[in-house]
């Protein structure tokens, strides 16, 4: 499978970018994992919206979701034209689909998202846990047909729900909201340190940080992750592929 990050920037999209929103494809599928501020402007540089199959959103905080309404306005447009030919299945956690009002149920196909019970899209699975965060919020597990495993896991505070979640994955993709000397300061994120942690006792094969502050050296989340977790750690940037 291929990871394309879309925007990596918690809260706000710095300029020309854009918060959450992770491209995946597979076996033909391409899927997006949330839909922040400036993820539908940037997302059609690798996707067309022809041909986007679905969107995962992990929680109803505006930056992992505020573009999806756009979104929505764009399949209605490209289906009405014919150039799409079948409505967007989103996927969200379930207890949060009263929050999200979509204007057109014919072209966005709204489904909840429940812990515990896996989804398949294409030919993916996918697996869900519950976070610690300010609403509720799921971490996402994909694992294509040759069993590679991609973790996403939206905002969270510390927990053991991502660990096991996470448990020998190919890459957890990990918020890093805060420097560890923020740790206890602010609920429902995590340092670079704790994701750092999580990797470890995961055993994870790779980790790549992102949903970063806007203040700081971004470097620096790198060294205090790597206090914890010895294997490789990138950092997200827009743009950023990789294949797993
Ligand atoms: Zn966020
Ligand atoms: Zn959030």
């Amino acid at each position: 499978m291929n990871l394309t990050v879309i925007g990596c920037w918690g809260a706000y999209p710095e300029k020309n970018e854009a918060t959450s929103g992770y491209l995946v494809e597979y076996s033909g599928s391409k899927i997006l994992l949330d839909c922040g501020s400036g993820v539908l402007t940037r997302l059609q540089n690798y996707c067309s919206l022809e041909e986007l199959d679905a969107v995962v959103i992990t929680h109803t905080h505006a930056d992992h979701f505020a573009d999806v309404y756009s979104l929505e306005f764009a399949i209605l447009i490209l289906m009405q034209i014919g150039k799409r030919k079948k409505p967007l299945d989103v996927y969200v956690y379930g207890s949060e689909l009263c929050r999200l009002s979509f204007s057109f149920p014919q072209y966005v196909h709204v489904h909840p998202i429940h812990i515990g019970e896996p989804l398949k899209i294409g030919t993916a699975k996918l697996e869900f846990s519950e976070n610690v965060h300010e609403v509720p919020c799921c971490a996402v597990r994909l694992t294509t047909e040759d069993g590679k495993a991609l973790v996403y896991s939206g905002d969270t505070g510390y927990c053991q729900s991502l660990i096991e979640l996470s448990h020998h994955a190919d890459v957890l993709l990990i918020e890093s909201s805060f420097y560890d000397w923020q740790k206890g300061m602010m609920n429902g994120h995590l340092t670079a340190g704790e994701a750092g942690t999580i990797a470890a006792l995961a055993n994870v094969k790779q980790l790549v940080l992102t949903h970063f502050p806007h203040y700081g050296e971004l470097s620096q989340l790198v060294e205090e992750a790597a206090q914890r977790y010895d294997g490789p750690i990138h950092l997200a940037y827009g743009d950023m592929k990789l294949s797993i």
